[in-house]
């Protein structure tokens, strides 16, 4: 017997382990570590400077150490002799509040106590661009309306059919890939999971997809608005409750409206409620904002949503409510931390639950072209610094997702936002320089 990562090493042929985590920002950290060192890691976990990381922390900090969850744990597909766990980041015995994995491992365990499992599944968009970051990468992808483009597609089959054949093995019941709205850009599907499952998934795509697109000497990115006139990197999210024995979807009703029960309707209350405060994590960077609110693209339709609305099987809304039982969230992008993204929705959600939230009067109306007639429909922040704000004011995140957490986030997109806000842009230069 050894420990659970060394049974793993030996039966896998492992000769090292990424041991990793996310910090505030969604940067993956991670040291690797040899296979005779990992039962030592495993029970006391690898050792990190918080400070060096996207974290409220100073240099003055004592060590930071993440313990690898063996259920967590991925094998390269590309690389089988190095796996990948994530772990759950702890200082002086006690868990770190403001890491993302220790906040979304909290708020399941606080839904569980409710009686709730979620259930999510995750649409997370990317482009295939050049390595200098200028342009996309395929010069013949020049379509004014390019989703579903088959050729461009099959002129990417190398790597989209790679990275498809890792899922497949990984077993994640993945089922459908395609060349999305966007010259250069892809959607990969799998099956939904528990939460937990589907954010450690999110996190190692985003890490697969950029290594095969290496591999193969393209850059991939998950940017939200790489290229302005151009649809966006969004990443969607398909929701259901479930019971705590995982048998029954407690969003399913056949009697209703559009099959969804009346705790749905609260969940989906709650979204609608708490959205414009969760911005700051479903929409996190200056970038986001470019997404959410943007002119109509090349295609035609942004695909994004700018106001808090929610629709039946309509993509114009927020929410859309695709078919009895589940619920689509449209509103997070490509750059969300898939831990704290996860983490805000549950805890959006089992806020409309605990306060019986309504969430309204659907709208069937094209928000495109029809938004004069939602008068009441809130809008979504226009920039980062007015979602940094309503985060602050959302009292129902900050309980759920705790002090630490919150103190924390709001140093961190403050920092950013300011040192957004004092870099001159040429648009400046261009417009003012003469004024
Ligand atoms: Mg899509």
């Amino acid at each position: 017997m050894g420990s659970k990562l060394e049974v793993f090493a030996k039966k896998n042929g492992i000769k090292y382990f990424l041991i990793n985590f996310s910090d505030l920002n969604g940067v993956q950290r991670s040291k690797l570590v040899p296979t005779p060192a990992i039962a030592e890691m495993e029970d006391e976990g690898a050792g990190f400077a918080g400070f060096a990381t996207f974290l409220d922390m100073t240099p003055s900090y004592p060590d930071m150490f993440c313990l690898p969850d063996p259920n967590s744990v991925i094998q390269l597909p590309w690389k089988k002799e190095v796996a990948w766990v994530p772990g759950n980041l702890s200082m002086n015995d006690k868990f770190v509040d403001q890491a993302p994995r220790v906040i979304l491992s909290k708020m399941i365990q606080k839904a569980k106590e409710a009686g709730y499992v979620m259930m999510g599944g995750v649409e997370p968009e990317f482009m295939l661009i050049s390595n200098d970051g200028e342009s996309i990468s395929d010069a013949k992808d020049i379509a004014g309306k390019p989703c579903y483009d088959q050729q461009a597609l099959m002129r990417r089959y190398d790597v989209i059919s790679e990275i498809c054949d890792n899922m497949i093995s990984l077993g994640w019941g993945t089922y459908q890939n395609d060349h999305e709205d966007a010259n250069g850009q892809f959607e990969m599907n799998w099956d939904y999971s528990d939460l937990m499952t589907t954010a450690d998934r999110h996190s190692f795509f985003k890490f697969m997809v950029k290594s095969i697109a290496e591999k193969h000497d393209l850059r991939a990115t998950f940017m939200p608005k790489p290229f302005g006139h151009l649809t966006g990197n969004g990443c969607h999210m398909h929701i259901s409750l479930w019971n705590s024995k995982v048998s029954k979807n407690l969003f399913h009703d056949e009697k209703g409206e559009l099959g969804l029960s009346s705790l749905g309707y609260n969940f989906l209350g709650g979204l609608i409620k708490n959205a414009i405060g969760m911005c700051a994590i479903t929409n996190p960077t200056v970038n986001s904002y470019k997404r959410l609110n943007a002119p109509v693209t090349n295609s035609g339709a942004t695909w994004s949503p700018n106001t808090v609305t929610y629709g039946g099987n309509n993509r114009t809304h927020m929410v859309r409510i695709p078919g009895p039982g589940r619920i689509e969230f449209r509103l997070a992008d490509g750059a969300a931390n898939p831990y704290l993204m996860a983490a805000a929705i549950l805890a959006s959600g089992m806020d409309g639950i605990e306060n019986k939230v309504d969430p309204g009067k659907r709208l069937d109306i094209d928000m495109y072209n029809e938004s004069e007639k939602a008068k009441n429909a809130k809008k979504l922040p226009l920039y980062l610094i007015d979602a940094i704000r309503e985060f602050q004011r959302n009292k129902p995140l900050r309980s759920y997702l705790g002090e630490e957490f919150y103190h924390a986030y709001l140093k961190i997109k403050n920092i950013e936002w300011n040192d957004y806000s004092r870099s001159l842009t040429q648009w400046e230069k261009d417009f003012t320089l003469d004024c």
